[in-house]
C-alpha cells in the first residue's frame, strides 16, 4: 500500500457519477418462503434469489471498463442515463481503494469456516446460498450441520428434496433449500459430483443466478468477477459516487464502475470481492458506518462531501409479524417437525386466520416446499 493517500479523492464528482436521482439503498427480493428474518439494511445480504438474469460481459460495462471481467449481480441491472465515462473515472485511485480494502481484509476478515482453506468449492456455494438474505450469525449453525451431512454434493442429491428443506430450518426463503438440492443433482449428474469451476458452467446450474455463479467462481476458484452484494453496492456508491445508498436495483453504471474499479490480475480482483464485501458487512454498514476505522477514510467521496444524507424516498423496511410470509413459516414449521405426513387441521393451531393460512397452504404446495399425498394428507416433498 502506498505511504500517501490519493489526495484527489476528496473531489466527488472526479470520480464515476453513479446515483439516481431516486435512489433506495439495500434492494429487497421478492418474499418468496416463510422467516423471521431480517433482510433490512445492514446484513449480509443479496438479493439474487430469483433475479436470474443473463450474464454479464465486459461488454455491458463503460467505455474505460477493464476488459476480461465478469459482473456477478444481485439483480438485474436497470437502466440508468448516467452511465460511468472513461472521462469521470481515476483509475489510480480505483488502485489505491482496492489496495488498500485488500490490505485491510488480510488484518481484519472473519475467520469464517467457508473461507477455509481446506473449505473448498462446495462449501462456498453451500455457504452462498446460505447467505443470501440471512446474516452471518443466522447461517454459521445451520451451514456446520449441513455440511457435516453433506460434505459432498453428491450427499445432498442422494436425499429427498424435503430433507433439505428440513435441514434448512429457520434460516428462511426456503426454496433456496431446494434450489440447493436441484443444483447438487445437476453437479453430479453433469460435472461428475464436483462443483464446476467455470462461470458458464456455474451459471448454468439450476437456483445459480448471476450474483451466486460470479460469487463461487470468484471466491472458491480465484476468477476475476465483480461480485455486487447489497454491501459491495453500499462502498462503492459511498466511496467513489458520494452517496449514502446506492439505487433500489441495480443500475448499469453500478456494474460499469464495479468492472472499472476490479483489479485486473485474477488473484487481486477475487481478494478485492471478498474484502470489500467484508468492509461492507464490517465497517461501511447501512446504519452507521465506523469511518474512523475505515482504510477509505481519506479517498471516500461521501466522507469528503460531509456524508449528505440519503435523499431519495423512504428506505424501505419489511414487516413479518402478520404477513402470509409468517403464515408460511408457522405452516412449513409443522411439515419440518413431523416425521409422518400430517391432516389440514395439523396447521389450525399454528395459524388461526382460514383465509391467510388456505393461502399460505395453497402457496407452499406452489413453490414445491410441500406436498399433498393423494390421502390429503401433507408431507415435505
Ligand atoms: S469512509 Fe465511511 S462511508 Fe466511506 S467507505 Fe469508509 S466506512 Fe464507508
Amino acid at each position: 500500500m502506498p505511504s500517501q493517500p490519493a489526495t484527489a479523492a476528496v473531489s466527488a464528482p472526479t470520480l464515476v457519477a453513479v446515483s439516481a436521482p431516486s435512489a433506495k439503498p439495500d434492494a429487497q427480493a421478492a418474499p418468496d418462503a416463510d422467516s423471521n428474518i431480517d433482510v433490512g439494511a445492514g446484513v449480509q445480504a443479496v438479493t439474487s434469489t430469483s433475479a436470474e438474469v443473463s450474464p454479464a460481459t465486459s461488454a455491458s460495462a463503460g467505455p474505460s471498463a477493464r476488459p476480461g471481467a465478469v459482473t456477478a449481480t444481485a439483480d438485474s441491472a436497470a437502466t440508468d442515463p448516467s452511465p460511468a465515462t472513461a472521462a469521470t473515472f481515476d483509475a489510480a485511485i480505483a488502485d489505491e481503494v482496492t489496495e488498500r480494502t485488500r490490505a485491510w481484509f488480510a488484518i481484519h476478515r472473519r475467520d469464517l469456516p467457508w473461507r477455509a482453506k481446506e473449505a473448498g468449492p462446495w462449501a462456498v456455494m453451500v455457504s452462498e446460498f446460505m447467505l443470501q438474505q440471512t446474516p452471518v450469525s443466522r447461517v454459521l449453525p445451520v451451514y456446520e450441520s449441513w455440511i457435516a451431512r453433506w460434505p459432498v454434493p453428491s450427499a445432498l442429491a442422494a436425499e429427498e428434496p424435503g430433507e433439505a428443506v428440513r435441514a434448512w430450518g429457520r434460516l428462511g426463503y426456503p426454496r433456496r433449500a431446494l434450489r440447493l438440492h436441484a443444483a447438487a443433482t445437476a453437479i453430479v449428474e453433469r460435472h461428475g459430483g464436483d462443483v464446476p469451476d467455470d462461470y458458464n458452467a456455474l451459471r448454468a446450474l439450476p437456483g445459480v443466478g448471476e450474483y451466486t455463479a460470479g460469487a463461487i467462481a470468484s471466491f472458491a476458484f480465484g476468477r476475476r468477477a465483480a461480485v455486487l452484494d447489497t454491501n459491495v453496492r453500499r462502498v462503492l456508491a459511498r466511496a467513489f459516487s458520494g452517496v449514502e445508498f446506492p439505487a433500489d436495483s441495480l443500475t448499469a453504471a453500478e456494474r460499469a464502475l464495479a468492472e472499472m474499479v476490479l483489479p485486473q490480475a485474477e488473484q487481486d480482483a477475487a481478494s478485492w470481492a471478498a474484502a470489500s464485501m467484508e468492509l461492507g458487512a464490517l465497517v461501511c454498514t447501512a446504519k452507521a458506518p465506523k469511518c474512523s476505522q475505515c482504510p477509505l477514510v481519506e479517498l471516500c467521496v461521501w466522507r469528503a462531501l460531509g456524508q449528505p444524507p440519503h435523499d431519495g424516498p423512504p428506505r424501505r423496511g419489511q414487516t413479518y409479524a402478520g404477513t402470509d410470509r409468517q403464515a408460511r413459516g408457522r405452516l412449513l414449521a409443522v411439515l419440518r417437525d413431523a416425521t409422518v405426513p400430517v391432516d389440514k387441521s395439523a396447521f389450525e393451531p399454528v395459524w388461526h386466520m382460514a383465509e391467510q393460512r388456505e393461502r399460505a397452504l395453497a402457496g407452499l404446495l406452489a413453490d414445491g416446499l410441500a406436498v399433498r399425498l393423494p390421502d390429503g394428507r401433507y408431507r415435505l416433498p
